[in-house]
């Protein structure tokens, strides 16, 4: 976009808990409308990355009511995987989204591949695309992402989702020990929503 800045803004999730985090991470002098209102369910995320699911969410959003849009999809890539659960994140969780399934078999795969993972460093990172679009046009889509590893055993009972299993290179503590303060300084999210400032 030109120096026409955006003062209206759909951001594009059903997840209420996303939906407060991306507003706090927003300039405060623009107007954030919210999927609810619209009554729209969520639209199939067929794409390959995770930059193609954000941009079909954000198109999706925007021809569906009309305003630019911002959605995000994230998740955690595990190198010893091949990269997953990667853009399958929240599916790993099952139907429920229930997020302790999704690292028993984070677990379990690795057990597969390897009985002695526990004395590996096993890389990881979470990755988060953030995309801005306008009907069928894209406006923006960046990536942001935090490098770390697996720990041996969940640790922590703050955040949600793989934030008990996944510790930031050069610290000790998961994410899931960590306060949300401290999480939201170094996380994927937040690097993404650095990037894509200069677009609002
Ligand atoms: P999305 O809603 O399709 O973007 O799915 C994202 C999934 O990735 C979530 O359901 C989590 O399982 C995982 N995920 C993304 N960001 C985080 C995070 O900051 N901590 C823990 N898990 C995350």
């Amino acid at each position: 976009m030109s120096k026409q800045k955006i003062k209206k803004l759909l951001i594009g999730t059903n997840n209420k808990g996303k939906l407060s985090e991306i507003k706090s991470l927003l300039p405060k002098n623009i107007k954030i409308y919210s999927t609810s209102v619209y009554n729209v369910s969520s639209p199939i995320e067929n794409g390959k990355t995770f930059k193609e699911n954000s941009l079909i969410k954000s198109k999706y959003f925007s021809k569906k009511t009309g305003l630019i849009c911002l959605a995000d999809d994230s998740g955690l890539e595990i190198d010893f995987l091949n990269k997953n659960p990667g853009i399958y994140s929240a599916r790993w969780g099952g139907r429920h989204g229930d997020f302790s399934k999704a690292i028993r078999r984070v677990y379990r795969e690795l057990n597969k591949k390897d009985k002695n993972w526990k004395n590996k460093k096993i890389k990881a990172r979470f990755v988060c695309a953030l995309s801005i679009s306008y009907l069928n046009k894209k406006i923006a889509c960046v990536l942001g992402k935090v490098e770390g590893y697996i720990s041996n055993e969940p640790r922590g009972k703050n955040g949600f989702g793989y934030d008990p299993i996944f510790i930031p290179f050069n610290k000790r503590k998961t994410f899931g020990e960590m306060k949300p303060s401290q999480k939201y300084k170094m996380d994927h999210r937040f690097h993404a929503f650095k990037k894509i400032k200069k677009f609002l």
